[in-house]
């Protein structure tokens, strides 16, 4: 699944390529999550933005274009010709080349509607600061996080905390917070020694390449289930928390 700094990186690649170009023909997958796709034809790319994990695609009529990339999604640029079967979306931009969307397993979606209102598309709509709002600071985070009805694993992929976390960033602020993925409250302390590292590595990991940024990024915990907490030596334990495959350290992550 693409994090914060692949897509960041998705948007600083297809900025120069696709601004200015007037899209000339669209389509979509008939599916209700790419069918809007054609209602993008007409208007000219204005600019590329993101909001957490969602591309959004400015149109000169005052609408926008968005894209959210889901688990297996990828938005390029090719010249005209054959469609693989897992192009959900494209658009045909004046000039001959196609911007596609390819996503295998179809967890991505697209959506045009006026720009700033996200109404249809709630998940958009709730997005928390991005990791580098200064909202973040003095306390912030910790009151978007302190009491929750579901896990706090849970409640970081919501999107509502902090723009842009997926499951890794998740796993592995929680274990470098010592916070049990499943609890449903932190306090302000563990929020902000171990939950803001979080939004440091990505705040840092902004400014490089997103796929060699993911690949340098030491991971302490995520992915390392059965293996030695690198704290503790515990072997790290793996669960299924929201639907979502989650890994802690049995030892440091405390349940309270
Ligand atoms: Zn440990």
């Amino acid at each position: 699944m693409p994090e914060l700094p692949e897509v960041e990186t998705v948007r600083r690649q297809l900025e120069p390529l696709v601004t200015g170009r007037r899209i000339v023909e669209a389509w979509g997958h008939p599916s209700a999550k790419f069918a809007s796709a054609p209602l993008a034809a007409g208007p000219t790319i204005d600019a590329v933005g993101r909001r957490g994990k969602y591309l959004l695609l400015g149109l000169d009529d005052g609408r926008e274009l968005i894209v959210h990339l889901g688990m297996t999604g990828q938005l390029r640029l090719r010249a005209a010709g054959d469609l693989d079967p897992y192009v959900r979306a494209w658009w045909g931009l004046e000039g001959g080349r196609v911007l596609e969307l390819r996503d295998v397993r179809r967890f991505g979606r697209v959506g045009v509607v006026a720009a700033g209102e996200y109404t249809s598309l709630p998940t958009l709509a709730a997005q928390g600061p991005e990791p580098w709002d200064p909202a973040l600071d003095d306390g912030g985070l910790w009151r978007r996080l302190r009491r929750s009805s579901v896990p706090v694993k849970t409640q970081l992929l919501s999107q509502r905390p902090i723009a842009g976390v997926g499951n890794i960033y998740a796993d592995e602020s929680l274990w470098q917070a010592g916070v049990h993925p499943a609890r449903r409250s932190v306090t302000r302390a563990e929020a902000e020694q171990g939950i803001a590292n979080g939004g440091t590595t990505l705040r840092d990991y902004r400014t490089v390449d997103g796929e060699s940024g993911r690949n340098q990024l030491e991971l302490g915990c995520y992915g390392r289930a059965g293996e030695p907490c690198l704290r503790c030596g515990t072997e790290l334990r793996r669960s299924v928390i929201g639907a979502r495959g989650t890994t802690h350290c049995p030892t440091c992550q405390r349940r309270r």
